[in-house]
């Protein structure tokens, strides 16, 4: 099994986005989150499927623990996180719908704009049995 660490570039269409929320009164919880940008888009470099991630996919995701991947992608993908020192953000898991190649999305989210969320994608990295 290999393990590979991608610059975002390499494999999306953006690395910044926004998550606005609409709120009656600057204090009160937002009403409902407003996704005015189009997605991100994940490019497999396998096979060329495109996955698209919503702002509302990493809001879910933020500081979770959760994963769409099996328990031994998932404790290698943890492993090689560790070694790094990447640990510092959130992320976001996912096998390929088409090959089924297994992604870990590294983002970072904070507060944003209006009482929004900003994204920002810092590592990508790929599990492959080339
Ligand atoms: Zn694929």
């Amino acid at each position: 099994m290999m393990i590979k660490l991608i610059e975002p570039e390499a494999r999306f269409n953006k690395t910044v986005s926004e998550l606005k929320k609409d709120r009656f009164y600057p204090d009160s919880k937002p009403v409902y989150p407003i996704d005015y940008e189009l997605p991100f888009e994940y490019t497999c470099y396998h096979c060329g499927y495109k996955v698209s991630i919503r702002n509302q996919d990493l809001e879910r995701h933020a500081k979770s623990n959760h994963s769409n991947l099996t328990d031994s992608e998932r404790v290698l993908i943890e492993k090689f996180v560790a070694e790094h020192g990447l640990d510092e953000a959130s992320f976001l898991d996912f096998e390929c719908p088409e090959c089924r190649q297994a992604v870990r999305v590294l983002y970072k989210n904070g507060p944003g704009g209006f009482s929004g969320m900003t994204y920002e994608l810092k590592h990508v990295i790929e599990l492959s049995d080339e």
